[in-house]
């Protein structure tokens, strides 16, 4: 991982305080399976110093110019997957 990618990471609202089992249980189901609403994670992200970091990593998934896996499942930079699918296809287009 690269030093930029891990500063962000550091800073993030979202990092585990403790990493015990339940507050790892609850980060995930705040952001993997809060879906249609993902209400407490739009909060959390919201407040999140990390957000343009993360939204950036998000999209490059999801491009799939970063990593060559599956499009990212989940909530990340304050977005769901459809809207990320929006914000990129935005951003392709230069608005
Ligand atoms: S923007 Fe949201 S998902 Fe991304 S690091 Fe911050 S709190 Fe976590």
């Amino acid at each position: 991982m690269k030093p930029a990618e891990v500063a962000w990471r550091n800073r993030a609202a979202c990092r585990p305080k403790h990493g015990h089992v339940e507050e790892i249980r609850e980060l995930h189901r705040i952001f993997f399976d809060s879906a249609p609403h993902w209400t407490e994670a739009k909060k959390m992200c919201a407040g999140c110093p990390s957000k343009g970091g993360c939204l950036d990593m998000a999209l490059a998934h999801d491009a799939g110019t970063d990593w060559e896996v599956e499009k990212l499942q989940g909530f990340f930079g304050g977005m769901n997957q459809a809207e990320r699918a929006a914000e990129l296809q935005r951003r392709r287009s230069g608005y």
